[in-house]
């Protein structure tokens, strides 16, 4: 799917001197590259902090738990207490509203964006009590629809905890994602259009508050380790990692140019196909993955699987499928987009190292098996 090998050859002459560096000061737990990176990604982002995190799953429970110490001066929310998402996401969205101690529901998609659908946001707050929160996932790196968005949480009251794993260096609006919500939690996943060699994500913010409690909550939930504040973690963003990252911080709107070139290649030749359809995006996307959708999607993946093609399902099952979430969430009845897309949508190779020719043998083989 991705050729990280490929990236690093790229990258290598970067991304190896910053390594040295930390081979040179030994400084493994938060070294100096930490806060160099969050103050580059501060700056990058527009946003007052940045705090780096042990993961993109980590930087939503950090940021929830920072979210209910500071709104209610508790360790967790309630039960009782409800935040809206998607369920057409990874499994950590809505995993992460659990461990905060809310409780999910689960709104249905858009189907031309597969994006949380903001008309169904408004059918929920009237229909349902005790919403605290919404958390957009900006998927396949296309932004959410955030000005309806925000103004819907402006009038109820609510905080918005933008998942922008999928979307790093992404804009809405001439605002970066991540930086117009209360929270941005990003990861830094190796797939991810910022991946670092491990695990890694962080929280961006511009309420010094909700900073300076998840900087507590990463380092076990106090500013002394010996007097602790709050229930925390270890889940700190290791040095390596941010050396890394600070490397590749320089190629990234790079990439991103890159992966829209490749999707306007797929745009092209595989439009106007009868029983395929493409993504449709109305604003720029920075296309972590670029996902089409069809109703003979198995044997779609087994006729390229034959011509050495891989490719993936992102995602086979909606969260409110999985037994998790069928116990532990509010399930409204009508989630069938988000169904059909779990059942059609496949996810095509798409990278900052993937060559217009690679691209093409993709989509002429795409148009082989619709032919036949
Ligand atoms: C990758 C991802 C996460 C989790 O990030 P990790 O760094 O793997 O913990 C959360 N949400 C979405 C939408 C993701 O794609």
């Amino acid at each position: 799917m991705l050729d990280l090998r490929r990236e690093y050859e790229y990258m290598k002459r970067d991304i190896d001197l910053s390594l040295e560096k930390c081979l040179g000061h030994q400084k493994w737990i938060l070294g100096p590259e930490i806060e160099e990176l969050e103050n580059k990604l501060a700056a990058y982002l527009g946003v007052k902090h940045c705090v780096g995190v042990s993961s993109g799953t980590e930087a939503l429970v950090i940021s929830l738990r920072a979210l209910a110490i500071k709104m209610k001066d508790e360790e967790y929310f309630s039960k009782e207490e409800v935040i809206i998402t998607t369920p057409f996401t990874f499994t950590a969205t809505g995993d992460a509203i659990l461990r905060s101690g809310a409780t999910p529901v689960f709104v249905d998609i858009d189907m031309a964006t597969y994006n949380i659908d903001v008309n169904k946001i408004k059918g929920c707050l009237n229909s349902t009590s005790n919403v605290i929160g919404i958390i957009p996932v900006h998927l396949y790196g296309m932004a959410c629809r955030m000005d309806k968005i925000m103004s819907m949480a402006k009038e109820h009251n609510l905080f918005v905890l933008e998942d922008v794993a999928q979307a790093f260096g992404g804009m809405w609006n001439g605002q970066k994602l991540g930086a117009i919500g209360t929270v941005g939690a990003f990861s830094f996943f190796p797939s991810k259009n910022l991946g670092c060699f491990g695990d890694g994500g962080m929280i961006a913010t511009n309420d010094d508050k909700i900073a300076e409690i998840g900087r507590m909550l990463l380092k076990h939930g106090g500013k002394d380790k010996y007097d602790v504040m709050h229930i925390g973690y270890n889940a700190r963003l290791d040095t390596i990692q941010a050396a890394v990252l600070l490397a590749k911080l320089k190629y990234v709107d790079e990439f991103n140019v890159h992966r829209n070139k490749i999707a306007e290649i797929y745009n092209e030749e595989l439009k106007g196909m009868e029983g395929l359809s493409l993504p449709v995006f109305d604003v720029k996307c920075v296309y972590h993955q670029y996902t089409v959708r069809t109703s003979r999607r198995k044997d779609l993946q087994t006729y390229l699987k034959e011509k050495g093609i891989s490719t993936m399902i992102y995602y086979p099952v909606p969260l409110h499928r999985q037994r998790l979430f069928h116990k532990n969430s509010q399930i409204l009845k009508n989630l069938d987009r988000s169904e059909i897309a779990s059942s059609e949508v496949l996810s095509l190779p798409i990278g900052p190292c993937q060559t217009e020719e690679d691209t093409m043998y993709v989509a002429s083989v795409i148009k082989d098996f619709f032919k036949v």
